[in-house]
């Protein structure tokens, strides 16, 4: 099974050797100079998926969660393309400002912003803080307040609604740490009115990540947008709603129009519900569906370990480059880079780090590989290397752009 951006071609015509190219473009140069495993981003990926986005409903702002990949040139990338930033911290709004962001394009999510952030936000006067909880309202009214600086605030709901994703991702029920209790908000509208500089501009809500189906999406839009127009009735400047990230990928399955038919219909739920609201500005927030399928892992073979149980692929990257499989037993395509015609062995992928949860893939079926064979995992464009870590003190993957080859 082969992705769609990721293909076998001849080596060249003279070379029957088949290599895996990215979005048709050669690997060999990087692999040549290899030295340490590197995540590749091919920024015409991006781009294709920005505007896919964008053209099926062009009149809602898109803020890129820039927590799935904060690279400069990313960011970059998405700025001259139209895209807006979602932040989620001090350090990222400060990067998207770097990128060439500007403080209008930033929304700040995120449910345990610090006074130093939110000075920061208001200082800079940012487009929209979305505050998670009343004790948060408090900290914000009292730093616009001694500031006497405005700052429009999105009321993050939570909607108590499931949605069909791994549990670490979901995050629209109660019993998640994030958003609002919808029965709060009377207390909640009582702290604005303590202060001039905060102006009540619109809801939001996102449910969580990875979702492939949207009637958890759909039910949660109809109990907010009540809510909506409820507030809108006292509060004029209550005009936009921020509907969330969360479009899912196929990370299992190479099936580019199930896909596009998976835009469709995310789409189609949303302007169901949402495009009876004249005169409201709508955000959407996703990061995964833009960047997912941008990025690879190119990673090298050390050992082939063979136990009486198991065969262990040992490469050099692990869960401290790649996170997904060890936090949420997520699968990624893997395959060789170059093509051998050897017969297919049941392996597990392992990392370098000492903890029995560092894998790639278990009981994965792959063609039989040896040592300093160079290995590709797909879709690792989002939450790949925005997740990685110094553990074990391993450098972190090198980031380059297919672009510079
Ligand atoms: C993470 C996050 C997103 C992006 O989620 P994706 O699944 O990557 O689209 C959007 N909004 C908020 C508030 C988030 O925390």
């Amino acid at each position: 099974m082969l992705k769609t951006h990721l293909q076998y071609q001849k080596a060249n015509p003279q070379n029957p050797l088949q290599e895996l190219h990215f979005n048709g473009k050669s690997l060999k140069a990087l692999c040549a100079q290899y030295t340490s495993p590197m995540f590749i981003y091919d920024l015409d990926l991006v781009q294709n998926r920005f505007q896919a986005l964008q053209s099926a409903w062009p009149q809602v702002q898109i803020h890129y969660a820039m927590k799935a990949n904060s690279h400069t040139e990313v960011l970059k990338k998405l700025k001259t393309l139209g895209s807006r930033a979602d932040v989620v911290s001090g350090g990222e709004l400060k990067k998207a400002l770097a990128a060439g962001m500007t403080p209008r394009d930033i929304i700040f999510s995120g449910v345990a912003k610090t006074k130093a952030e939110i000075e920061l936000a208001i200082a800079t006067q940012i487009h929209q803080i979305n505050v998670e909880s009343l004790p948060e309202l408090e900290r914000i009214v009292a730093l616009a307040n001694k500031m006497q600086k405005p700052i429009s605030l999105v009321l993050r709901l939570n909607p108590d609604i499931e949605i069909k994703t791994h549990k670490y991702i979901a995050t629209g029920l109660i019993e998640n740490k994030f958003g609002i209790e919808i029965s709060r908000i009377p207390e909640l509208l009582q702290i604005f009115s303590r202060s001039q500089w905060v102006t009540l501009a619109g809801v939001s809500l996102h449910l969580g990540s990875q979702m492939l189906e949207f009637s958890g999406l759909q039910e949660a839009l109809k109990k907010i947008k009540v809510i909506f127009k409820d507030l809108q009735k006292k509060n004029p400047q209550c005009q936009r709603f921020d509907f969330g990230g969360g479009l899912g990928i196929l990370y299992d399955e190479i099936n580019p129009e199930k896909e596009l038919q998976m835009l469709q219909s995310y789409i189609a739920v949303v302007k169901s519900e949402l495009s009876d609201l004249p005169g409201v500005e709508l955000q959407t927030e996703p990061g995964r569906w833009l960047l997912a399928h941008a990025g690879i892992l190119l990673c090298q073979v050390q050992y082939i370990k063979k136990t009486t149980q198991k065969n262990f692929v040992i490469v050099d990257s692990g869960m401290n480059h790649l996170l997904r499989p060890t936090l949420y037993e997520s699968y990624h395509w893997i395959a060789p880079w170059q093509l051998a015609a050897k017969p297919e062995v049941t392996v597990d992928v392992v990392g370098p780090i000492c903890e029995s949860s560092d894998f790639f893939a278990k009981a994965r079926k792959l063609p039989e590989l040896s040592q300093d064979d160079f290995l590709i995992i797909a879709d690792c464009g989002a939450y790949g290397a925005s997740m990685s870590s110094d553990y074990n003190l391993q450098d972190r993957a090198q980031e380059v752009l297919l672009t510079d080859c």
